[in-house]
């Protein structure tokens, strides 16, 4: 759940001055300022594997660049597909190659993806898919879901950000995630001036919430009905809760869909993929501009397609899911024994523990969460060398770089944190 409005100011650290003096809260994002759970920010210098370093201090990574990074840091082929990249060349300013190679690999898991528009962020990449579907309708209003994120663009944002006038505001409108009556009321309401419904198919940026049974099928029926555009947001489902997606894990066809983190291999980027029928209504085929100095950057094209090409060579979700729940069964025994009431949420390598005795189905229950516990529990592991998002609003994710090992730190260091709270 992305809000302006700050949480808490913690006073710089001295070593940091120099980050505060001159970026903006210390930062250029702003979950990473810790100001959910106090603490200074930490200034990273390095990372390998499973782990990033401050100075010598070593920590055991499970932010993992914000679910980017599912072959974890510094991944060998990656970095060899960059090596062999540069070599040839940083920026060529007209198109190559691996942009084709690039889409060709997102296509051929998503059979809902004919063509590919290549974009620096996946916030840009949503408000083009945005810009497309209004085109495409004719409509000006996007149904969304309170709490999910699709980028800090205007028509997303709206609500959470100064700076948007009333006008743009107006044509969002945002209703409870999972919710198929709330979801029946609105189309009743507005289907003739809904251009598209965008949505997280697994909502990962209140924490991770899973789909309803029946809540994605509803939401494809219903919108294919009234001629209104399924923009699915897999920026951080693509490729991580299977190959193909959620579109792929619940059998689902979206008829645009967003990418984004782990399509760049740990490079900016961010795509929207559709059939070609509406996809050709971008510049310079079509209507709708999107452009670009940086989209389809030759690095970000060549460490996403090494790491599309090891994930279809892999195969790995077997193996993450493995992993992924035997933390989720270790987190739940630690809090058991403790006496702590938590909720699990859990969706293959993507995970979310919330401090609250009743299910986390949609936004307005996150707010249950006990912010103080979370608070403790992120800052102690912090000081037992182990690294969460510092935001209950974050998704913990495991790569391929985690073992047992890290799994099993992570339980014990949550057990006793747990005892003491
Ligand atoms: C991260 C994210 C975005 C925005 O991507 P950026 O590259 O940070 O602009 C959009 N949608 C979802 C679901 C995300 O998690």
């Amino acid at each position: 759940m992305k809000t302006a409005t700050p949480i808490r100011r913690s006073k710089p650290a001295m070593r940091n001055s120099g980050v505060s003096r001159y970026l903006v809260g210390g930062v250029n994002s702003p979950v990473r300022a810790f100001h959910h759970v106090g603490g200074s920010p930490l200034l990273l210098a390095k990372s390998s594997s499973a782990f990033v370093s401050e100075g010598h201090r070593r920590y055991v990574d499970f932010i993992m660049g914000w679910g980017a990074l599912i072959l974890g840091h510094n991944s060998p082929s990656v970095v060899a597909a960059l090596r062999k990249r540069l070599s040839r060349g940083i920026l060529l300013g007209l198109t190559h190659e691996a942009e084709a190679t690039l889409a060709r690999l997102i296509a051929e898991s998503f059979p809902s993806v004919e063509q590919v528009r290549f974009t620096v962020s996946g916030t840009e990449a949503c408000m083009t898919a945005i810009k497309l579907a209004r085109a495409c309708t004719g409509r000006p209003k996007v149904l969304m879901f309170e709490g999910c994120y699709h980028g800090h663009s205007d028509a997303p944002m709206a609500g959470h950000t100064a700076g948007i006038p009333v006008g743009v505001s107006r044509e969002t409108v945002a209703i409870p995630f999972n919710d198929v009556s709330a979801l029946e009321g609105a189309l009743h309401r507005w289907a003739g001036e809904l251009a598209c419904v965008i949505v997280e198919p697994v909502a990962a940026n209140m924490g991770v919430i899973p789909p309803a049974a029946d809540f994605l099928s509803t939401l494809r029926t219903l919108t294919r009905r009234h001629g209104i555009l399924l923009i699915f947001d897999e920026v951080v489902t693509g490729f991580r809760v299977a190959l193909g997606g959620a579109q792929q894990l619940y059998a689902i066809k979206a008829d645009l869909t967003v990418f984004g983190k782990i399509i760049g291999g740990g490079l900016p980027i961010g795509a929207v993929g559709g059939p070609a029928s509406l996809m050709q209504r971008l510049a310079p085929l079509g209507d709708v501009y999107h452009g670009g100095t940086f989209a389809g950057h030759p690095l970000a094209m060549a460490a996403g397609a090494a790491t599309l090409q090891e994930l279809k060579r892999r195969l790995p979700y077997r193996t993450l899911e493995g992993l992924s729940q035997r933390l989720a069964e270790g987190l739940w025994t630690a809090s058991t024994e403790a006496g702590i009431p938590v909720q699990i949420n859990r969706v293959g390598s993507m995970l979310s523990l919330f401090f609250s005795e009743t299910p986390v189905t949609q936004a307005a229950e996150v707010q249950a969460n006990n912010r103080e516990r979370f608070a403790r529990w992120a800052v102690g592991l912090r000081q037992r060398g182990i690294l969460i998002p510092p935001s209950p609003f974050e998704a913990l994710f495991v790569s391929t770089a985690h073992t047992e090992q890290h799994i099993t730190a992570l339980i014990k260091a949550s057990k006793q944190i747990m005892q003491r709270s």
